[in-house]
């Protein structure tokens, strides 16, 4: 790019660090409350240039640097005690719309951008990306770089699928773009390094035309874990993509059939107000762990997704609040999945009085292994389920007992992925990260015992 018509985020002299720097042994939380860091030096960027100073200079921010978006994740991802904690908060513009070389049409839009701007800039255009997941607070970094679920219209159903170019800052302080087209392999697995390659300030993200979804509410009772399973499967294939949340314990799931219903970037009037009470209920029912919150049933109700993407307020230490777990398996091990983890919370319950509120479950259809080389998803071809515990306190002892014993049946026994930055309380061999997409820079302890 020519540097006089640079934006001015790009042109600012990598040398001055210009954003604001806290150095005085603050603590930082995320948004569930049970998890703390604190380092060294907290940094918010105004510029390229300023994580390009950062990066470079050592002394002032000590190693390693990990950049964070909202501090939304459950997990241990954000910790770097004594280290230099990098949010991408103020770097959040849309910057416009682009064709790329292959034609194809993209979006150009800053690290730090959360996504609920992101859909809402789309849909005043007339755009979409079609992951479209309950989350509108998760910033575009982290999900460029990290991992999503999502059951999207006729899409993978993760966030990074759609990303086809980004510009990081590299370990040395070099500001670096990467493309699927120009750098292929090393351009995917940039993708799935967690911040641990760089920095990403800039994403191309591909969007198509709006599109409209028929959803259908509902809620089905069973007399034994395998018939659960079997209606999860027939629910799905009823429709274009189902997201469920089971309460295996109840042997009672919740079902959102969603179906494609053409083009169209706003909901339309003779949706309204089912629509609204519908998106209400479910921001609530998410924000409060699904604990003590009734969800309406309408029936066919067509909306844009985008519209269903939410907000949810930084809540306090007395109030419920989600928590979950996250595991991927195949979809071939529904029956299996379903049926152990009925027994297991059971036997939980049994013996602590204790059951979570519930297990979302997400289908996530799978690209070929070179566009997603490591973590999540990487089996090549296929469709994938999420079956994630959930709860209302994440710093209930009870929630936290049975998720380290939960990953044992889901990691070790099922043979489920775990994630670094949705799933926790992971032990060295649960998640593996090629070493060599780790830069010491950008390596946390947290980090580090993941690599091989
Ligand atoms: C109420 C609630 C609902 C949720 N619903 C969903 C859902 O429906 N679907 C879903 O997929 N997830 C969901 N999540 C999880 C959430 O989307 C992810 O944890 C997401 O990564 C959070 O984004 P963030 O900006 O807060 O990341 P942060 O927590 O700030 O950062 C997480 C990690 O991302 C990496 N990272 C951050 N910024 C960058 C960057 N600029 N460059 C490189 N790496 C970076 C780092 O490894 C960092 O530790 C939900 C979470 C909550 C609390």
């Amino acid at each position: 790019m020519d540097h006089d018509r640079e934006p001015a985020h790009r042109k600012a002299d990598p040398r001055l660090f210009h954003g604001l720097i806290e150095a005085e042994g603050r603590s930082y939380s995320n948004w569930g409350l049970h998890r703390t860091t604190r380092p060294a030096v907290y940094a918010e960027p105004s510029t390229y240039a300023d994580v390009q100073a950062l990066v470079r200079d050592t002394s002032r921010f000590p190693t390693p640097v990990h950049p964070v978006g909202s501090l939304l994740s459950v997990s241990s991802t954000f910790v770097n005690d004594g280290g230099t904690l990098v949010c991408l908060r103020k770097l959040d513009e849309v910057i416009g719309l682009e064709r790329d070389p292959l034609g194809r049409d993209v979006v150009r839009v800053q690290g730090g951008c959360r996504l609920k701007k992101l859909n809402m800039w789309l849909q005043a255009r007339g755009l979409e990306v079609p992951f479209q997941a309950e989350i509108g607070e998760a910033s575009v970094g982290s999900v460029a770089a990290g991992d999503t679920k999502d059951s999207s219209l006729d899409g993978p159903g993760y966030f990074s699928a759609h990303v086809v170019g980004l510009t990081y800052v590299d370990e040395t302080g070099a500001l670096r773009t990467l493309t699927d087209h120009a750098d292929g392999a090393a351009f995917h697995e940039f993708k799935c390094s967690f911040g641990l390659a760089g920095i990403i300030v800039e994403c191309l993200v591909e969007v198509r035309p709006a599109t409209l979804c028929r959803s259908s509410i509902s809620i089905g009772a069973y007399a034994t874990p395998e018939e659960l399973a079997r209606a999860l499967l027939a629910k799905r294939s009823e429709c274009d993509a189902l997201l469920a949340v089971a309460f295996p314990h109840r042997l009672v799931s919740l079902f959102d059939q969603r179906t494609e219903a053409g083009a169209g970037a706003a909901t339309p009037a003779a949706s309204q107000p089912e629509c609204e009470t519908f998106r209400l209920a479910k921001r609530l029912a998410i924000q409060h762990g699904f604990d003590g919150v009734d969800v309406p049933q309408p029936e066919g109700i067509v909306c844009s997704r985008a519209d269903l993407v939410n907000e949810y307020w930084r809540p306090t230490t007395d109030e419920r609040r989600l928590d979950f777990q996250y595991y991927e398996h195949d979809i071939t091990e529904v029956e299996r999945v379903v049926s152990e983890s009925y027994a297991f919370t059971k036997s939980f319950q049994e013996r602590t009085g204790f059951a979570p509120s519930g297990f979302a479950t997400y289908f996530v259809t799978r690209l070929p292994r070179e566009k997603k080389p490591f973590g999540l998803y990487s089996d090549g071809p296929g469709v994938s389920f999420s079956f994630d515990p959930l709860t209302s306190n994440p710093a209930h002892p009870a929630w936290q007992d049975f998720s380290r014993e939960y990953n044992e049946l889901a990691i070790r026994r099922l043979g489920g992925r775990a994630s670094p930055i949705q799933t926790q309380w992971l032990k060295s061999g649960d998640v593996t990260i090629p070493r060599r997409l780790a830069r010491e820079r950008f390596t946390t302890p947290y980090y580090a015992q993941f690599l091989d």
